[in-house]
């Protein structure tokens, strides 16, 4: 077993791997999602779907194939996009008459759809999102965080105003923030990307970005206001209150199974896979141990505990194998079980059980009576305790001090020769792209978002120009 420390990346694979979450495919960047792995997936879905609904949004779904003329309407979109589409050009054995898209995203095809059904401010505004495969043939691919094919959820969203558009972008961005921190114990950074990051075709793209163990970046979801630019590309308009045709103001937001991978190199360890409780597949497991087969009052009192939990709402799992209760031990940690019970004789005996936490090394002893409020109890403690451990390594790993480009590339050298993280580093930025090139060029290190508050400081010169400064921004390496 290679450690994070060893070889962050080899670490990266080598567990989710032994979790058996993916398998490869003979497509390059494209990636088999087993049990193990589309169950996280199903996990997050229910819980956004959950807040998209309660938000007011409908899902539907669109075609995955789009015809080339869709995206050439909007010359941002397509010039963003075109590198990495993938297109079909003949079916049934005849050449197609126009060369059709896998879709990378769905604004041109939903825009086409919305220009139909949007006649009135009465059909306003439309919220709609769909869970979909999208297709984007990325050079460099990961497992999760980076693949060619991958699912997601997009929102989007037709207003009557720009100001409501504007709303409904950042209080998508915030679901996002709020679904992310809780359910995944994932904290994040949310701020506004710069004009050179933004999705093609928007206004203005704003994300939340996490960090990982090893102090990289994950862009983990993004919301988009796209002004009145699809509508003019696609020709949504309403007629207004005074009867009039105007152009209606769209967003659009996505997160994708990269929140998978994030959720791993935030919270795994060297002994495998870590899952926060609320996302878990399995919560808890039940190990009986010991010559139980011969000893049936185990099993019963496993199965009372087991009924009482999952009347409660909790996913459990007895593993009654035949292996080896050490193999067991060892086969849940690695898939990252947040909880597990063990009783044996000796438990039985003297009316307890024995409980252990994944993230922790010390094992419990509970009063039989005791166990089902217990794990209750220990499944909110261990959610927060991860959401804080995950708080203290972003603490550690971020960077306010760094003024000029030479001393981002000392803190780098330095952080290399020490082994940790170089992180986030917040910087002043002249705003200008040749700044934000400059910066890759030298360190490797992007913008990742301009924080909306002041937080964590304000500069006042760039950190390339010594310029006055237009904007203080995150950098770190990002996956
Ligand atoms: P975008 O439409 O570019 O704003 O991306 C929407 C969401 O999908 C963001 O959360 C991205 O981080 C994520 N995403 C973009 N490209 C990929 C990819 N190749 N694999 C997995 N997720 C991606």
């Amino acid at each position: 077993m290679v450690t994070r420390q060893e070889d962050f990346s080899k670490w990266y694979l080598q567990t989710i791997q032994q979790a058996d979450l993916m398998d490869y495919s003979p497509v390059r960047g494209c990636m088999i999602f087993k049990p193990n792995g589309y169950e996280l997936w199903e996990h997050i879905q229910a819980n956004f779907d959950k807040r998209f609904k309660e938000e007011g949004v409908r899902n539907a779904y669109f075609p995955m194939l789009i015809p080339e003329s869709f995206f050439t309407k909007e010359k941002d979109h397509i010039e963003g996009f075109a590198p990495e589409l993938p297109w079909v050009t003949e079916a049934a054995g005849e050449k197609l008459e126009e060369r059709l898209a896998l879709r990378p995203t769905s604004e041109t095809m939903i825009g086409h759809a919305y220009s139909k059904w949007i006649n009135s401010y009465r059909d306003l505004p439309l919220m709609l999102n769909q869970w979909a495969n999208v297709f984007r043939w990325e050079k460099r691919t990961l497992p999760f965080l980076r693949t060619s094919e991958f699912l997601w959820q997009e929102g989007h969203t037709a207003h009557a105003t720009g100001e409501e558009a504007l709303d409904r972008t950042m209080r998508m961005l915030q679901v996002y923030k709020e679904v992310i921190e809780d359910v995944l114990a994932v904290p994040v950074f949310e701020g506004e990307k710069t004009p050179s990051e933004r999705f093609a075709g928007a206004m203005n793209t704003f994300s939340v970005e996490a960090m990982m163990q090893d102090g990289k970046a994950v862009q983990a979801g993004t919301s988009h206001y796209l002004g009145t630019k699809f509508a003019e590309a696609f020709d949504i308009k309403y007629l207004n209150s005074n009867n009039e045709h105007v152009h209606a103001f769209t967003t659009s937001w996505g997160v994708s199974t990269r929140l998978i991978g994030s959720l791993i190199m935030v919270h795994s360890d060297d002994q495998g896979l870590v899952l926060p409780p609320k996302i878990a597949p399995q919560q808890v497991v039940f190990i009986p141990v010991g010559p139980w087969q011969k000893n049936p009052a185990i099993m019963e009192q496993i199965n009372e505990w087991n009924q009482a939990l999952q009347a409660k709402g909790v996913r459990t799992i007895i593993d009654d194998s035949d292996n080896r209760p050490g193999f067991k031990f060892n086969e849940w940690e690695l898939r990252g079980a947040p909880l597990r019970i063990e009783v044996g004789p000796r438990d039985l005996e003297n009316k307890q059980a024995i409980l252990k936490a994944r993230d922790l090394s010390e094992k419990e002893t509970v009063a039989a009576d005791q166990v089902v409020d217990r794990v209750l109890a220990e499944l909110d403690i261990m959610q927060s305790r991860l959401f804080d451990r995950a708080k203290a390594m972003y603490q550690e790993n971020m960077y306010t001090n760094i003024n000029t480009l030479e001393e981002l590339e000392a803190h780098i050298a330095d952080c290399e020769a020490q082994g940790k993280p170089a992180g986030f580093v917040l910087a002043g930025w002249d705003g200008t792209e040749a700044s934000e090139d400059l910066i890759k060029e030298r360190t490797g290190f992007t913008t990742r978002n301009i924080p909306f508050d002041h937080a964590y400081g304000q500069k006042d010169t760039c950190i390339v120009t010594g310029k006055p400064a237009k904007e203080t921004v995150w950098l770190a390496r990002a996956y």
